[in-house]
């Protein structure tokens, strides 16, 4: 890893890198300069000397004479200087005339053409014609009597260079030290920059893993110790956040898991994000993989590309019907921070209760409107006969009449029995209950149902208990229950057959059986008989009078009671009612 610290100093370490270059460049430059300017005007002044000392003070045969130099080289001896011909071929000194040099470079061809001339860097032997040397150079036509001369003056170079390169040298070792100072310096001060930096990452770090304890000790007033405090701030408000998102986030988890309708979540990918237990109660033992989407929104009956094309806000609903179980299914989107669908959510409701209500309410009605237009069509087409004519024959006429005044009858009870039960049902009246004897009741109903035993020769049993059993009823009711009971036991069952009513006494309860010998149900029908409209064989049931109405009132006035009343049969030997009755508590005597 390249830490901010080695950042921090290479930047620096190039930053004095390029600094002291660029200085170091300007200073070389700059004495270079100063350097050829002052030779310059050296080699000027000094052929201006050989020029007002020799050429204009002697004549040319003359310019060879020692004496007339002696004066100059005092002035300048490393320059050398020399009088040439016009042509440029050296004249003077005698050190330069013996030497047999040549001059040749551009100073000395610009003063031939007869202009002043100077030059840096030519490359010339030296006097003794041994080493080759880069010169400065200067040239200068002039003349006297005797005819034009050019005065010639050169310096090497080496003195200017051996500056610059030990100034170089100093620069170089200047830079050097100035790197090191700067790199020792900073190594140290890097960490006082630094070392803020790397406590502000380990405590993001752990704040990363949820780890909000630490707090950063701020020290100073500067940027960095500002950020230390917005950090500090920072992570106190994120924890503060935080452990309000995971309330709601628990309080959220709790409803979820504790309502009793299911939700499953998915998002746009099809990913199941959410299932609560609710949820599979409700789908427990269906074939279906819910973590699939598109195959659980095809099972709830919603079509998959719909419900993709659903709005923020849209509902579909639908109800998935399974044998004996109906579930009730809402679908809709929700939507992510920018207010655009992030997924989908099902919610699952078990209606089967409402769904076999609604069924209920269908039925009863449709068979209130059949069992009412039977009778009305039979009393209709009977008036109707008597009056085309049937009414001359007076026989025939009292014949029809009887079946009208039968069917009136008919109704009359199914409109009561009606009646009855939409009086439990609204549950409006709350029926008067008194302590009554159980068993004197059992004997008023019984004694009413001699007359049509009797018609069909069958012989009414009683054994009720020795003593009185009381109980909480309304005597009336109870009454009603008994009849109706005993009346089933009389028509579903054949002439001559008894009848047997016993009682019973236990810790909580007294029963009333009531066991005839008659055909019985078949096992499949025995919890049946108690709804409204059942009859076991609907087509004599309706012969023998009966709607399927009887016991559905006995089952409800038995509960209105707390009791209880259930069946048990043998097909073909006959069936035994059992009438289940609360005893009072003991201290109410
Ligand atoms: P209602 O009593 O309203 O005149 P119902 O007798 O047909 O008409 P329920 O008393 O409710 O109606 O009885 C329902 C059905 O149960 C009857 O139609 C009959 O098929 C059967 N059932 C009731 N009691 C007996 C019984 N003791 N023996 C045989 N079948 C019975
Ligand atoms: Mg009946």
């Amino acid at each position: 890893m390249r830490s901010i610290k080695t950042k921090l100093i290479a930047i620096y370490a190039a930053v004095v890198l390029v600094v002291m270059t660029i200085s170091g460049t300007f200073i070389l430059v700059t004495v270079r300069n100063i350097e050829i300017d002052r030779t310059y005007s050296a080699l000027r002044s000094h052929a201006i000397m050989i020029n007002d000392h020799i050429v204009q003070q002697y004549r040319s045969v003359d310019f060879m004479r020692p004496s007339a130099w002696a004066a100059l080289e005092i002035s300048a001896y490393e320059i050398e200087g020399a009088i040439l011909t016009e042509i440029g071929m050296p004249l003077a000194p005698e050190t330069v005339f013996e030497s047999g040099i040549r001059f040749n470079d551009d100073s000395l061809a610009q003063a031939l053409t007869g202009s002043e001339a100077f030059t840096v860097g030519s490359l010339g032997a030296d006097l003794q014609g041994v080493e080759h040397h880069q010169w400065f150079t200067f040239a200068m036509p002039v003349s006297n009597s005797d005819g034009d001369f050019i005065i010639y003056t050169r310096l090497n170079m080496r003195a200017m260079n051996d500056i610059l390169s030990s100034l170089t040298f100093t620069l170089v070792i200047m830079v050097l030290v100035a790197l090191v100072v700067t790199l020792v310096f900073w190594f140290f001060l890097a960490d006082t920059l630094t070392r803020p930096i790397i406590a502000l990452t380990r405590h993001a770090r752990a704040i990363a893993t949820g780890d909000f304890s630490r707090q950063i000790k701020i020290a100073g007033t500067d940027e960095i110790g500002q950020l230390a405090q917005d950090f500090n701030h920072m992570s106190r408000e994120l924890r503060a956040t935080l452990s309000r998102m995971a309330s709601e986030n628990n309080k959220l988890e709790a409803f979820l898991q504790n309502t009793s309708h299911g939700v499953l979540v998915y998002d746009t990918a099809g990913k199941m994000l959410h299932a609560n237990n609710a949820s599979s109660e409700l789908l427990d033992g269906m074939n279906l993989n819910s973590s699939e989407a598109h195959l659980a929104f095809k099972f709830f009956g919603f079509e998959p590309e719909d419900v993709y094309q659903l709005r923020p806000g849209e509902v579909r609903e639908s109800v998935h019907e399974e044998p004996d179980y109906y579930l009730y299914a809402c679908i809709t989107t929700y939507t992510g921070e920018r207010g655009d669908v992030d997924g989908y959510v099902i919610i699952l409701q078990d209606v089967t209760r409402q769904q076999k209500l609604d069924n209920m309410r269908k039925e009863f009605v449709a068979n209130v409107s059949h069992e009412l237009r039977t009778p009305l069509t039979n009393i209709k087409t009977y008036a109707e006969t008597l009056l085309d004519g049937a009414m001359e024959d007076t026989e025939t006429a009292k014949r029809f009449l009887k079946v009208i005044e039968d069917e009136s009858q008919r109704m009359t009870l199914l409109v009561s029995d009606l009646l009855e039960l939409s009086r439990i049902d609204s549950k409006h009246v709350a029926l008067e209950m008194d302590v009554v004897d159980l068993v004197a009741i059992m004997r008023l109903a019984i004694r009413q149902a001699q007359i049509p035993a009797e018609q069909k020769n069958q012989t009414l049993i009683f054994r009720p208990t020795k003593t009185a059993c009381f109980i909480e009823a309304n005597a009336a009711r109870i009454n009603q229950v008994v009849s109706n009971i005993l009346s089933n036991s009389i028509k579903y069952s054949p002439n001559t057959t008894q009848i047997k009513i016993t009682m019973e006494t236990t810790e909580k309860y007294y029963r009333v059986f009531i066991k005839d010998q008659g055909m019985g149900i078949p096992a499949d029908s025995l919890n049946r008989i108690f709804e409204r409209f059942y009859r076991v064989d609907k087509a004599r049931a309706r012969a023998l009078g009966g709607t399927g109405l009887g016991l559905a009132i006995v089952k409800e006035i038995m509960e209105e009671h707390g009791g209880r009343v259930y069946a048990s049969s043998q097909p073909g030997q006959g069936t035994t009612m059992v009438l289940r009755f609360n005893r009072l508590p003991d201290e109410e005597f």
